[in-house]
């Protein structure tokens, strides 16, 4: 078993049961979650989307409204206005362009308003099982000072994860280097002393010497 073999190994053993944290029950509700999500805590938003959720049930619902109408229900996510609007612009696109369903393509949800490359691996891979690796600040952080990837940039992160992880295993270790990233890898203070990664990580070795 090579290190990054045993670094993921590890990672599986401290986090078997990873999962979203964010709650939803199909995949719109999962493509809204993920957007309000964005410079917010998913423990924040799963405190929101309840009443959004009953107020707005499906991409129809959402695309009749305004966003002012939104605005109340979502105020405490932050960015409360901007996100108003792309989440009434991407139903309003769901609506005309694919029949109010989230489409099941990820080139699709890139180009909905408000949806980015992270935010567009974090629905394939949730809402539809699919092979993504979606590279939020904790996946970056974590997976760069292990040594897992040498990358200056989230898309370098990705890419280079792709390599590195085996695909079935790709949405899985997004959640084992979020799940670490929020426990144990914190960004100011990583808590090496605890860490049971810390014989493999580049950042403690270094920070060792
Ligand atoms: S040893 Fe330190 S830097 Fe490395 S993964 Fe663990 S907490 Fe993070």
């Amino acid at each position: 078993m090579d290190r990054n073999e045993a670094i993921l190994a590890e990672l599986a053993r401290l986090y078997p049961d990873a999962k979203p944290e964010l709650h939803f029950s199909n995949a719109y509700e999962m493509l809204v979650a993920t957007v309000l999500s964005a410079q917010c805590t998913d423990v924040r938003v799963n405190m929101v989307t309840p009443a959004l959720f009953a107020a707005y049930p499906d991409a129809a619902h959402l695309a009749a409204a305004e966003p002012a109408q939104i605005e109340p229900y979502i105020r405490s996510c932050g960015f409360y206005h901007h996100k108003s609007q792309n989440l009434v612009m991407a139903a309003r696109a769901l609506v005309r362009d694919y029949g109010g369903e989230v489409p099941n393509d990820f080139e699709a949800l890139q180009k909905l308003p408000g949806v980015g490359r992270k935010t567009a691996n974090v629905v394939m891979a949730n809402a539809f099982g699919a092979d993504a690796i979606a590279v939020d600040t904790h996946v970056f952080r974590v997976s760069n000072r292990l040594g897992l990837v040498h990358a200056d940039d989230v898309l370098q992160t990705e890419l280079q994860l792709q390599q590195v992880i085996p695909k079935g295993s790709w949405s899985a270790a997004h959640h084992w280097l979020i799940y670490h990233g929020r426990r144990v890898c914190a960004a100011r203070k990583p808590a090496c002393e605890r860490c049971t990664l810390r014989a493999l990580c580049e950042y403690a070795q270094a920070a060792a010497q």
